[in-house]
């Protein structure tokens, strides 16, 4: 369902790395928590979200989890990380991305993964809306051409984003 606020043409974080929005790990996900925190549709967001619980991932600085009432909605304030990341370790790749760093070793090793997550965000937007924004990214992501649905799917949420901006931008000229 698309509602006014997420037509609205105001930039949010989940528009520059969706993949966090949308991930199996609990740190991803805690990192997109932390994100929404600073957006300025939060506030809408976790209403809908609230209203929403079982849709997928992270809405309006809340997991799923939380929005069903299992955890609390309150992130836990992160523990900097001062000391050189151990790129044998298994949360190497996590340590570097919550560092704003990109590593030759890990990303390369972390790749099957990631590859695995689009697939399967893919066949859920295919089997829960057949074709989704969310689902032409991954088919994007995953290097393949987005199906006809996703295509269209994005076709019009884009022109839907547009006709927005176009109103916002007249209602303010109006004002
Ligand atoms: S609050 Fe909503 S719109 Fe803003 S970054 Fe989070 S999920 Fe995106
Ligand atoms: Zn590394
Ligand atoms: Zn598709």
């Amino acid at each position: 369902m698309t509602t006014q606020w997420m037509r609205s043409g105001t930039d949010r974080p989940c528009q520059k790395d969706p993949e966090l929005w949308f991930s199996n790990e609990a740190k991803d996900r805690q990192a997109a928590v932390a994100a929404c925190n600073t957006c300025p549709l939060l506030q809408p967001c976790a209403e809908y979200a609230r209203a929403h619980p079982s849709e997928y991932g992270v809405w309006g600085g809340l997991t799923r989890k939380a929005r069903s009432g299992q955890t609390s909605p309150t992130p836990r304030p992160r523990r900097k990380i001062t000391a050189p990341v151990d790129c044998s370790s298994a949360t190497a790749y996590f340590q570097h991305r919550r560092r704003g760093e990109t590593c030759d070793v890990c990303w390369p090793r972390r790749a099957p993964q990631i590859q695995a997550e689009r697939q399967a965000r893919l066949d859920r937007e295919h089997a829960a809306h057949g074709g989704s924004m969310i689902g032409y990214h991954a088919h994007v992501a995953l290097g393949e051409q987005p199906c006809d649905d996703c295509r269209q799917a994005n076709i019009r949420r884009l022109a839907e984003a547009r006709a927005s901006r176009r109103n916002n931008t007249r209602t303010r000229t109006a004002a």
